[in-house]
């Protein structure tokens, strides 16, 4: 089970570098492996289209590592801050999604106006600009916990969990496409429809 769980991970991290929403080395996933409070993290400093099974990390609940080459992700505190608030959620993804990150960062608010736009995006949080990996950035995210399952980080990317992996991915590519075509509507200067 934990090679197929593996695989999953490495699966999507490839999805969201395939689909634009990280590169270079950006952006990091982990999974709760099923009925236990460890988890699998991708490794610090990786690209996420060439990610193996075999570079995933596997840590405690206290970000020790239990096995794995490499570190853990700079960001594995902003994961297990997620796990600890939130028992529901096994899945966590953080992306640089450009469009909803500079929208963001500007100070656009992202409006969902599609069914599946209302159906994955929901309530989102918001966090001002802290560095990667540090506490203070941990803090802003859990301040932004309560029913959101997606937050979007100032100058720097978004967050979102569920409690499957794949929907997850799904939110991440809802929040960018939708914030690709909220850019359109305010270029033609129009005001977004929501429904
Ligand atoms: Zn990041």
């Amino acid at each position: 089970m934990i090679k197929l769980l593996k695989q999953e991970l490495c699966d999507t991290s490839r999805l969201i570098y395939d689909r634009g929403l990280v590169w270079c080395t950006g952006g990091n996933i982990s999974i709760r492996i099923p009925h236990t409070n460890t988890f699998l993290i991708t490794p610090s400093g990786f690209n996420k289209g060439l990610i193996k099974p075999n570079d995933l990390i596997t840590i405690n609940a206290s970000g020790e590592t239990l096995e794995g080459r490499d570190k853990p992700s700079i960001e594995v505190n902003m994961h297990l801050i997620v796990y600890q608030e939130k028992p529901e959620i096994n899945a966590i993804i953080h992306a640089h999604p450009p469009v909803a990150t500079t929208l963001t960062t500007l100070g656009f608010i992202i409006i969902p106006f599609t069914p599946e736009g209302k159906i994955f995006i929901e309530k989102i949080g918001r966090v001002d600009y802290f560095p990667a990996g540090s506490p203070e950035l941990v803090k802003a995210v859990k301040s932004q916990l309560r029913d959101t399952n997606i937050i979007l980080l100032k100058n720097h990317g978004a967050l979102t969990f569920d409690h499957a992996l794949l929907n997850a991915y799904y939110r991440m590519e809802e929040i960018e496409n939708t914030a690709k075509m909220n850019l359109i509507a305010y270029n033609l200067g129009k005001k977004i429809p929501i429904i």
